[in-house]
């Protein structure tokens, strides 16, 4: 397999670029920001994490044919990306173009190579740069060793600048979601976190679209109680790990649409499981908490903003009174966004309820006031299909938007039973500086 090197910004990050160096409609613009290089199973993730915005000041010329900012302005950043080096930050130069000049000019090429020249006489052995036209896709290289290397440009789930994969006839009815689905169903990576009746459902679902690339994560085995809501099984598949059978679901899938998957199967439980474990799943572009606990939604959480990985969460609640008559059929995906919108600061994800899960681990009398607390004594909770595939279609559908640029859902909350729709596409400034997550 190919290693693929790409350029990351979250959906925010990437409006700001676009505000930056479009901000005067004939005049070439300019930003500066840093990047994390962040390892990905299948290569490289370069992810921008903070950009300097110029002022007008800064610039010293700009018209339609060029820009060059001020030796003070210039000398600022270029400290910063000096002083980067140390903590394994690369700087990355964007800048804008007229329309028609889609790559870099001869003038780029020069002026970055002497940068670059004097950045690793400085100890910064690396330099990004981006180039986008009025109207076209962006482009960016990554300077290294003297040689440009291209890299794959991606805003959130959104894949620009990379090749297509080949059209498969078996996927002509989703062509309306674009070359997006494509690029992105053929580069990126997607963990699953739990396969049981939501995970199973989406696995099918993303295989389908045309996905490939799975890191599955479980540590259940099927048992009969599975079997109303786990497509495909039968009672020949009691006492499988669940992603064994997710993972025959995954290849029968891609083989009907004429891909070819590559799965992972780690039975494991996310919270408990060794460094290699989690290693794989951060090392994915898409990580998918879809477990019925907050405590394993938390670590996903976590390794998600830490590696710049794209997170989404989904979940459905059948919520009872006091006499065990429902009164709410909840289905619920939410995601996270660093520097912008986090699950835990607004309440999605509740640490009380993860720290009660997290008693499992050593027992003790919290825990097991937790399950009797639960819901109806000696029934095990009622979970069903129905339910479950609302659920796991708001996941693949979040998924499908992203892709084709669509826009970015925080939030999206359906309460059946009451026909009450809550949906926030835009949760902002929800980072709070204590918290240990989304401050990360
Ligand atoms: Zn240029
Ligand atoms: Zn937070």
């Amino acid at each position: 397999m190919s290693s693929i090197r790409q350029l990351v910004f979250n959906p925010n990050l990437w409006q700001t670029v676009q505000a930056t160096i479009f901000a005067k409609v004939h005049h070439e613009g300019f930003a500066f920001g840093l990047a994390r290089p962040c390892r990905r199973n299948n290569g490289l993730a370069y992810v921008v994490e903070c950009l300097l915005e110029l002022e007008d000041a800064d610039y010293e010329h700009r018209s339609g044919g060029g820009v060059t900012t001020t030796v003070t302005f210039s000398n600022r950043i270029n400290q910063i990306a000096v002083d980067a080096a140390q903590q394994g930050l690369i700087p990355v130069h964007l800048h804008s173009h007229p329309a028609g000049v889609e790559n870099f000019s001869g003038y780029d090429d020069r002026h970055e190579q002497i940068l670059h020249h004097w950045l690793q006489g400085q100890a910064q052995p690396l330099l990004i740069s981006l180039v986008q036209a009025v109207g076209s896709e962006p482009r960016a290289r990554l300077w290294l060793q003297g040689r440009t290397e291209e890299l794959m440009v991606r805003s959130g789930l959104q894949v620009f600048s990379s090749k297509s994969s080949a059209y498969l006839p078996a996927l002509a009815r989703q062509n309306i979601f674009g070359e997006g689905l494509r690029k992105a169903a053929s580069q990126l990576q997607v963990a699953i976190v739990g396969v049981g009746g939501i995970g199973m459902l989406v696995a099918e679902q993303l295989a389908r679209a045309g996905f490939t690339r799975f890191v599955l994560v479980d540590h259940d085995k099927v048992e009969l109680s599975n079997l109303n809501r786990l497509p495909n099984l039968s009672q020949s598949d009691l006492g499988r790990l669940k992603v064994k059978a997710a993972k025959n679901l995954i290849q029968k899938a891609s083989r009907a649409v004429g891909t070819n998957a590559q799965i992972h199967a780690l039975p494991y439980d996310i919270y408990t499981a060794p460094k290699r474990v989690k290693n794989k799943v951060s090392q994915c572009d898409i990580i998918l908490a879809l477990t019925d606990n907050e405590l394993s939604r938390i670590s996903c959480l976590d390794m998600a903003l830490d590696a710049g990985a794209e997170f989404l969460m989904a979940g459905v609640d059948i919520r009872l009174n006091t006499e065990g008559h429902i009164i709410g059929l909840f289905a619920e995906v939410s995601g996270a966004e660093q520097g912008r919108y986090c699950p835990l600061c607004t309440g999605r994800l509740d640490s009380g309820q993860a720290s009660l899960d997290a008693r499992q681990y050593v027992g003790g009398e919290v825990w097991d006031k937790a399950q009797t607390d639960g819901y109806i004594k000696g029934i095990p909770d009622p979970s069903v299909m129905s339910l479950n595939s609302i659920a796991a279609g708001a996941v693949v559908l979040e998924i499908q938007r992203r892709v084709a640029g669509l826009g970015v859902r925080d939030l999206w909350q359906l309460d059946y039973q009451t026909g009450e729709l809550v949906t926030y596409d835009n949760i902002e400034n929800h980072v709070n500086e204590e918290c240990l997550v989304c401050n990360s």
